[in-house]
This record gives C-alpha cells, sequence and structure tokens, in this order.
C-alpha cells in the first residue's frame, strides 16, 4: 500500500516536471516568434490553392516565380520585393493578371477559370 502510494507520487511529480518543460519550450517558442526585431515579412506567406488544394506555401519575403498548373490551364505567380501578382496566365478573362499586385495578410488573387486562388496568409497565426 505505502509502496503503491510511493509510486503514484513519483509519478505525479513526473507528469508535473514534463508539464514545467513543455510551459517553458512554449513560452520561449511564443517569445521568439513575437521577437520585435523580426521583419513584418519574414512572418507572411504566399499560399497557392487550386480548387481548395493548397499546392504552394512559400515565404513573401523571398523572390519566387511559381507555376500553378491544373486541368484548367495555368497560372504564373510572381513574388518579388514584397509583392505577389499573376505575370500570366492562359485564362479567357485575364482577370488575375490585371489584379493589383498583393503585399498585405488576408488579401487575394483570384482566377475563377482556374479556380486558383493566391494569398497572402500570416504564417504566425497557424
Ligand atoms: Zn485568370
Amino acid at each position: 500500500m505505502i509502496e503503491n502510494k510511493k509510486k503514484t507520487e513519483r509519478l505525479a511529480l513526473s507528469i508535473l516536471i514534463l508539464l514545467i518543460l513543455l510551459c517553458v519550450l512554449g513560452l520561449w517558442l511564443f517569445n521568439r516568434n513575437a521577437d520585435a526585431s523580426f521583419p513584418d515579412q519574414a512572418r507572411l506567406n504566399v499560399v497557392v490553392e487550386i480548387k481548395g488544394q493548397q499546392i504552394y506555401s512559400v515565404p513573401l519575403s523571398e523572390d519566387n516565380e511559381l507555376v500553378a498548373s491544373s486541368d484548367l490551364g495555368e497560372n504564373i505567380i510572381e513574388i518579388k520585393g514584397g509583392s505577389v501578382c499573376v505575370k500570366e496566365a492562359d485564362c479567357p478573362n485575364q482577370i488575375c493578371v490585371h489584379t493589383v499586385p498583393i503585399t498585405a495578410p488576408g488579401r487575394s488573387i483570384i482566377c475563377l477559370p482556374h479556380r486558383m486562388v493566391v494569398s497572402i496568409v500570416d504564417a504566425t497565426l497557424k
């Protein structure tokens, strides 16, 4: 009986230590993300979806060129200097190509004929 109580106490102590460690780790990660010296753009990702499926998630801070193609058609997305635009597309209406480049989270470019959405998301909110 006494043996059992000791075991339980030891288990409780281990769990407590584990919880404290997790808290410390969580706090450390949180502080790292909230670091003010981090440039804002480093936290933003460009997400490309076709038919509701994510095909790209890349940092906005790095210049890039993405090709989003499906059976519906192709869009070439350009990331340059912290802004995103559709450079080329073979859709009939070309609305996506004429959409003003986006730079802020919550903004998106939509190509309806290709069912493609390019959006900027805050990676730390995920
Ligand atoms: Zn389009």
